[in-house]
């Protein structure tokens, strides 16, 4: 079999196109979509996720305040520059680049930032929404990249076997939820699931959400699965690499995202189009 390596930026592309256009029509009407991007420290991977949510707004048309606070800032000042951005008309988003540094309690802090402008589901009333199928709420970035990219490369998902590798808050969890809510019959695996390769085998559509470099070879995988590679890792040899073992999968995987250029290029698009969503919301419109 022929394995087709679906990269994300057909996707990412198309949606912002539709939403290049949307933000010309709110431009017209005097309304300036806005993103505040609220980072502690300087740690290099919110950086570089900064730099690429900042260059996609930028070509949307997007404008983005950055707040960058001191590694030591206090929970209480984390939690009063949050405030300042719900109660400042002038931004339509926040996006909280995580995990937050050790002495801040995230469980705390989470219910600080306003549902309604909270763009990458941090506060528990948007996972509430997305558990519940209420689809008026902000799901997280990456799961919704993750279903962007089936969705256009038409994966079938309705009584299909879905095998999710990973159970955090924002990425396994909520991407089980997403497709046993496209009807597929989810599985999802962790650190403590035995035979996980079996399990995996088993996938019609098999996600990697571990962070492991490219544990998941040719054992993992069905002939004819698609294979969803959320990881993003750094190899012995220092390079950026998913959590499959892409080069093992060829031949049996019907599709493979790659790592880089595969989900990770679609988050941003889909960061952009919560924030243009909650501005609508925030204007009527
Ligand atoms: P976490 O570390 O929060 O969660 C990892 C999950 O994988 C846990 O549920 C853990 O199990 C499970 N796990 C870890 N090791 C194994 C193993 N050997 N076998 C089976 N299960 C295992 O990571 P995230 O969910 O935040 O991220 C996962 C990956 O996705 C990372 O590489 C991250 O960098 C990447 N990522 C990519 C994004 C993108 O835009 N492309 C955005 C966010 C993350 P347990 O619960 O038992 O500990």
């Amino acid at each position: 079999m022929e394995t087709n390596v679906i990269k994300g930026k057909p996707v990412a592309d198309k949606i912002t196109e539709n939403l290049i256009d949307e933000v010309e029509s709110l431009k017209n009407k005097g309304i300036n979509p806005s993103l505040a991007i609220v980072r502690v420290g300087e740690n290099p991977d919110d950086m570089s996720y900064e730099r690429g949510a900042m260059n996609r707004c930028a070509k949307i048309g997007i404008d983005v305040k950055n707040i960058i606070l001191k590694s030591d800032v206090s929970e209480e000042d984390y939690i009063n520059a949050i405030e300042d951005l719900n109660n400042d008309k002038s931004i339509n988003g926040i996006l909280c680049l995580r995990p937050l540094p050790k002495h801040i309690d995230e469980n705390r802090v989470k219910y600080a930032i306003d549902a309604e402008k909270d763009v990458d589901c941090f506060n528990p009333i948007n996972s509430a929404k997305l558990f519940e199928g209420d689809t008026d709420g902000y799901a997280p970035c990456t799961p919704e990249a993750v279903m962007k990219i089936l969705k256009h490369y038409n994966v079938e998902l309705s009584g299909k076997r879905a095998v999710v590798l990973g159970r955090s808050l924002i990425v396994g969890k909520p991407v089980s939820m997403m497709l046993m809510a496209q009807n597929a019959t989810v599985t999802v695996c962790h650190s403590k699931t035995e035979n996980l390769a079996d399990e995996a085998k088993k996938a019609d559509v098999l996600i990697a959400a571990i962070g492991r470099a490219k544990m998941v070879d040719n054992s993992y995988v069905k002939e004819g699965a698609t294979v969803i590679d959320v990881g993003i890792n750094v190899d012995e040899c220092g390079n950026l690499c998913g959590d499959v073992d892409t080069e093992s999968v060829l031949g049996i995987a019907n599709m493979v995202t790659p790592v880089p250029a595969g989900v990770g290029s679609v988050t941003t698009s889909v960061l952009a189009e919560h924030v243009i969503r909650a501005c609508k919301k925030q204007n009527n419109i």
